[in-house]
């Protein structure tokens, strides 16, 4: 990475304003679930493990609102590893901790540069919304007849 000087641009959106539409694992496996729907909208499906249990979780893709769907048994508090259904790579992020309960954090991928972390604890619904190709962000966030596309 280039050490680049960063500023932190905070942006204010209504809550479950934004939906994802098209989150990926790192090597760009699609994670949209069209079968599987929550609120009427395609899930974003991980596969989960715990212990010697694997199921699939299906997440809420509406940012911000948590209906997610479980097929594995699991209790609050837990903290779970989540991989890609399909290449099965960990969406571990190594060194991101929760702010709220220092667990473990994942992260997927979205298009132009965005990603969401959020905490591997079951029941901690810390999260957040990262971009790191940040000049492309910017621009089409100021133009917002565009920013509709990013997520
Ligand atoms: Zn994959
Ligand atoms: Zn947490």
């Amino acid at each position: 990475m280039k050490n680049k000087k960063k500023e932190i641009v905070e942006i204010e959106i209504p809550s479950r304003s934004l939906r994802v539409r098209h989150a990926m694992c790192p090597n760009k496996h699609s994670l949209m679930d069209e079968e599987h729907l929550i609120n009427g909208y395609p899930s974003i499906t991980v596969l989960a493990k715990y212990g010697d249990k694997e199921g699939l979780i299906h997440l809420d893709p509406v940012y911000g609102s948590f209906t997610n769907i479980y097929e594995i048994d699991l209790q609050e508090g837990e903290c779970v590893e989540l991989f890609c259904p399909t290449c099965r790579v960990s969406l571990s992020e190594h060194g991101q901790i929760c702010d709220e309960c220092l667990a473990p954090m994942f992260a997927i991928y979205l298009p132009h540069g965005g990603m969401i972390d959020a905490c591997l604890r079951v029941g901690c619904h810390h999260h957040m919304l990262r971009f790191t190709d940040s000049e492309e962000i910017a621009r089409r966030l100021l133009d917002t007849d565009e920013s509709n596309d990013i997520f």
